[in-house]
């Protein structure tokens, strides 16, 4: 996994308050985007991409909570950078975006609902790593994101991750996160089921902190940026995003790999990434080095 570590792009969040308030106001929450469909693209028969190609349908999982990445809007469709990628790969199906079936995964029930069936992939800010490795594949990384820390914006006494030890810190059962802040720094996990989940604890100051990766925090705070802030433009480990799809199911993975690559050539790439998380998060990344493991 070493190729796709090397790059660490830094941050850039919006910091002005009237440019974080414009963006909530029209920042992309409803809007749904329709990424081109391929026209009866051919595949070989008895693979996944064939069997979802002709039934004209895809599930994917996402997240319907986390702002940038995916989070349902109010007409009931999720939107987000991980929502754009899932639309990517279904029109290269030949799927259009009103043919997703898009059902909401939290962190700790992906590997389920990969292996039940219930889902055909996951995109949905999910890490890969060996323990998740045992269990379902990963086509990717298409973004690395870091573990950071999220504060009320009076604090001041936590600005790394060494600062927690001993102290209520909110994250989410099943996420990497969750995990690091206890085992390496010593915090004292108070676990939720979302992020989202988190934020009134952190603002009545039952956590001192909440924990997860750069990207997501950084939507939290555009939306509320008088409440909350980053405690450091620092991360602190580092979380390369996977699509999560069936163990072993090796033909589909390397297809999706090979269109990760294609949307980085094409322009789609970097375009629904300045159609959502964009907004907010102004470096515009580059798709990592695939791990074709
Ligand atoms: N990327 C981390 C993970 O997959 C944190 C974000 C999340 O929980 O989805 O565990």
């Amino acid at each position: 996994m070493k190729a796709f570590m090397t790059r660490r792009k830094s941050l850039l969040v919006a910091a002005s308050t009237a440019l974080a308030l414009s963006l909530s106001a029209c920042g992309g929450s409803t809007s749904t985007s329709n990424p081109p469909v391929a026209e009866k693209p051919s595949f070989a028969a008895d693979t996944t991409m064939a069997k979802l190609s002709s039934a004209g349908k895809i599930v994917i999982g996402t997240k319907f909570d986390q702002p940038l990445f995916g989070q349902k809007g109010l007409d009931g469709k999720p939107v987000g950078f991980d929502v754009e990628m899932g639309k990517l790969i279904a029109g290269k199906l030949g799927i259009p975006a009103d043919k997703i079936e898009w059902k909401e995964t939290v962190s700790a029930n992906r590997e389920q609902f990969i292996k039940n069936g219930d889902v055909d992939i996951i995109v949905a800010t999910y890490t890969i790593n060996d323990k998740r490795k045992a269990e379902v594949s990963f086509a990717g990384p298409y973004y690395e994101a870091g573990q950071a820390l999220m504060v009320n914006k009076d604090n001041t006494s936590i600005t790394k991750p060494e600062d927690v030890k001993g102290k209520n810190v909110c994250s989410v059962t099943g996420s990497t996160p969750a995990a690091t802040i206890v085992e390496k720094y010593g915090a004292i996990l108070v676990p939720a089921a979302t992020y989202s989940a988190c934020l009134e604890p952190l603002r009545n100051k039952q956590v001192e902190a909440i924990t997860t990766d750069n990207v997501i925090l950084a939507g939290f705070v555009a939306k509320e940026p008088d409440a909350f802030k980053l405690a450091s433009d620092q991360t602190f480990t580092k979380e390369p995003y996977g699509i999560g799809l069936k163990k072993d199911d090796t033909v589909f993975r390397n297809w999706i790999n090979d269109q990760l690559e294609a949307f980085a050539k094409d322009g789609s790439y970097k375009k629904a990434w300045e159609d959502t998380a964009g907004t907010v998060i102004k470096t515009a990344p580059e798709l990592p080095t695939i791990d074709r493991y």
